[in-house]
């Protein structure tokens, strides 16, 4: 299918920061894609997780099948609005790249530690390791991904980091919007999380239907589940009801997004660039139904008691896992250590922690709860 005049087209990228052949068989951005598949820190996405801890059971999402829901969601609305699929999958894939063990829990635990040698900001690592982090290739450091797909990657970035990025810091000195692809993925994001906690946060016992019914969203979409079938059992009605408002969601997404392009009429991608606000957006109403349910799960699940004390002691484990290593950079392995030294010639404490974040923040759930035991528990010897 061709692509609309405003999509990412890859002849027409800004390029990689090391300058590289052109691929044979595939686009630049499906390179992009098969270099993030193919990256360690994807594949230590399947053993962290954003609400509930990695060993709480094997049915929760985790941020492995976050990111394939993100880039489902992101590729069904790019290819309705002739957007390039290749760059969303990219981006959708790499986007939670540099998130902490214990989702926010442990990112608000880093930027805690962090706060005196320029804090912690998972959007920024997720660029961090594509870009530093990721070390196998023989002619550059990182992934060498092109602009649109590191451009898509930072999604959110404060001024200060934002001038140390260079071309993809500038639209947030600016004030401008990335490509109507990576705005996508960003908007995909948030209906796959919404979505999978809902799912999760019911088979988790954490949430009940009934709580769930105060919210226009969900009542709407369950009314509609139980007027339809009879006899279904609890599994069934909430994967009916959640696949629907994901539908209604994605429909509406699509469609308002379609009618202000055609009202727009943009020609090229950098049209869409130089807009103050973005492009791809749910109606009003959607919108508001969206953000009760937003500000429902925020109230009763990512506050609620049980994963309240859970991610308490999250916190905990990563801010003592910072405090030993910062104080004894030795005690990780050989090659951060020495990392570290080399970030403390350069540029003193600060080097120094950026190392231990980057330590930390590479640890999956389970990782970090065994190096904290490696650590604090006299009796392991290793
Ligand atoms: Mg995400």
């Amino acid at each position: 299918m061709s692509l609309a005049p405003y999509a990412s087209a890859p002849e027409r990228s800004r390029g990689r920061r090391h300058p590289e052949p052109a691929p044979g068989t595939r686009s630049e951005y499906q390179r992009d894609r098969d270099r993030i598949v193919h990256c360690a820190a994807f594949r230590r996405l399947e053993y962290k997780t954003q609400v509930f801890v990695n060993h709480e059971g094997d049915l929760f999402r985790t941020r492995l099948t976050h990111s394939l829901e993100v880039a489902q969601i992101a590729r069904t609305a790019a290819r309705a609005l002739a957007l390039n699929e290749d760059l969303c999958e990219a981006i959708s894939l790499a986007h939670d790249l540099g998130h902490t063990p214990f989702g926010h829990a442990g990112q608000d635990a880093l930027n805690d530690c962090m706060r005196e040698y320029g804090g912690f900001e998972h959007n920024a690592q997720s660029l961090r390791v594509v870009d530093e982090l990721e070390d196998k290739y023989a002619a550059f450091r990182g992934l060498n991904l092109t602009f649109e797909t590191r451009e898509g990657v930072l999604k959110h970035c404060s001024e200060a980091r934002a001038r140390t990025l260079g071309d993809v810091g500038e639209r947030f000195l600016k004030r401008q919007q990335p490509s109507l692809e990576a705005q996508l993925a960003n908007v995909a994001d948030e209906i796959a999380y919404n979505n999978h906690d809902v799912d999760d946060g019911l088979r988790a016992h954490l949430l009940t239907i009934a709580q769930l019914r105060e919210i226009p969203l969900f009542a709407r979409h369950h009314d509609e589940v139980l007027q339809t079938y009879s006899g279904l059992n609890d599994k069934q009605a909430r994967h009916e009801t959640v696949r629907r408002i994901i539908n209604t969601l994605v429909t509406d997404l699509i469609e308002n997004t379609h009618a202000r392009l055609r009202e727009f009429a943009p020609s090229h991608p950098d049209d869409i660039r130089a807009q103050s606000r973005p492009l791809v957006a749910f109606s009003d109403a959607i919108q508001q139904e969206n953000l009760a349910l937003k500000r429902f799960l925020r109230e009763q699940l990512y506050r609620h008691h049980q994963v309240y004390r859970i991610m308490a002691k999250a916190q905990r484990v990563v801010r003592e896992l910072f405090v030993a290593l910062f104080d004894d950079p030795r005690l990780m392995p050989p090659e951060f250590f020495e990392e570290a030294q080399t970030a403390e010639r350069e540029s003193g404490l600060t080097g120094r922690a950026r190392m231990v974040a980057d330590y930390i923040a590479g640890m999956t759930d389970r990782y970090a709860l065994d190096e904290y035991d490696r650590l604090f528990d006299p009796r392991r010897l290793r």
